[in-house]
Parts: C-alpha cells; sequence; structure tokens
C-alpha cells in the first residue's frame, strides 16, 4: 500500500483516505482529476478531428463528382450573365468557354482563346464574381476536349 504525508501535520497516510485522521485537513485529489480531464479532452479531441475528416472525406467525394461530369456549352441566359462578369473582369482568355454547374450559385468555366489551352475559372452569377479555380480543382477536372 502507497503511502503519502500529509501537507498540514507531517503525518503519515494510506494514499486512499480524503481526510488526515491527524488534523482532519482535507487531502485533494486533484491528480486524478486532472489525469481524467485530460482523458476525456483527449476522448473528444479524437473523436472530433475522426468526425471532420470523414466530413472532409465526403464533401471531396462529392466534389470530384461534380468535377467529373461532362462539359457544356453555356446557356443562353448564362451566356449573357457570364460573358458581362468576364468583361468586368478583365479576363481575356475566354473567347469560348465550356459549363459545369458545382452548386446553386457557383458554375465553373474552362476558357479558351485557342480551343487547346484552357483556363479554368469558378463563376458565381448571384453577386458577380469570378476568380481563378483552385489547383485542387484543375487538378481533379479534364478540359473539355
Ligand atoms: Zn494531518
Amino acid at each position: 500500500m502507497s503511502i503519502k504525508k500529509c501537507k498540514k501535520c507531517g503525518n503519515e497516510l494510506n494514499v486512499k483516505e480524503r481526510k488526515c485522521p491527524n488534523c482532519g485537513y482535507k487531502l485533494k485529489r486533484g491528480g486524478c482529476f486532472l489525469i481524467l480531464i485530460a482523458y476525456l479532452l483527449t476522448i473528444v479531441g479524437v473523436s472530433y478531428y475522426a468526425n471532420y475528416a470523414k466530413e472532409k472525406e465526403q464533401k471531396e467525394n462529392t466534389n470530384s463528382n461534380i468535377y467529373s461530369r461532362s462539359w457544356r456549352s453555356p446557356k443562353n441566359n448564362e451566356y449573357a450573365t457570364f460573358g458581362k462578369i468576364i468583361v468586368n473582369s478583365s479576363i481575356s482568355v475566354c473567347s469560348e468557354y465550356k459549363v459545369k454547374q458545382i452548386n446553386d450559385d457557383e458554375y465553373l468555366i474552362a476558357c479558351t482563346n485557342d480551343g487547346e489551352n484552357w483556363n479554368y475559372f469558378v463563376i458565381n452569377p448571384t453577386i458577380s464574381q469570378i476568380y481563378k479555380a483552385h489547383y485542387k480543382i484543375t487538378n481533379n477536372i479534364s478540359p473539355p476536349r
């Protein structure tokens, strides 16, 4: 049986005792409590991370499904809307472009001037915004032809 000393009177005590029988000093069990907290935090952290990794993987799978869809020509209304955003953004590589819809607000467009070299952009017609597609996207897509 392990023994420790009472902090107040120095009496030798069994570690399991919560109160010194000699002076009545209440013994703290801080060590065990902190270990328990650390242990619980580790469990919460690990399961949180596992969940996060799983969600991220699912999202990436969904995205790669979207990006593997085939390219199409812009529809009439898209042609007008996208054309305006492209011109306003001074993007000069879009004399011809193809479209993939990513979600309600975003479209991936592949732009070319010569039919061989393609540049990829993400366009959001709702807020009239266009930006160059991230390399993680462009790595996952093949050119329109
Ligand atoms: Zn004591």
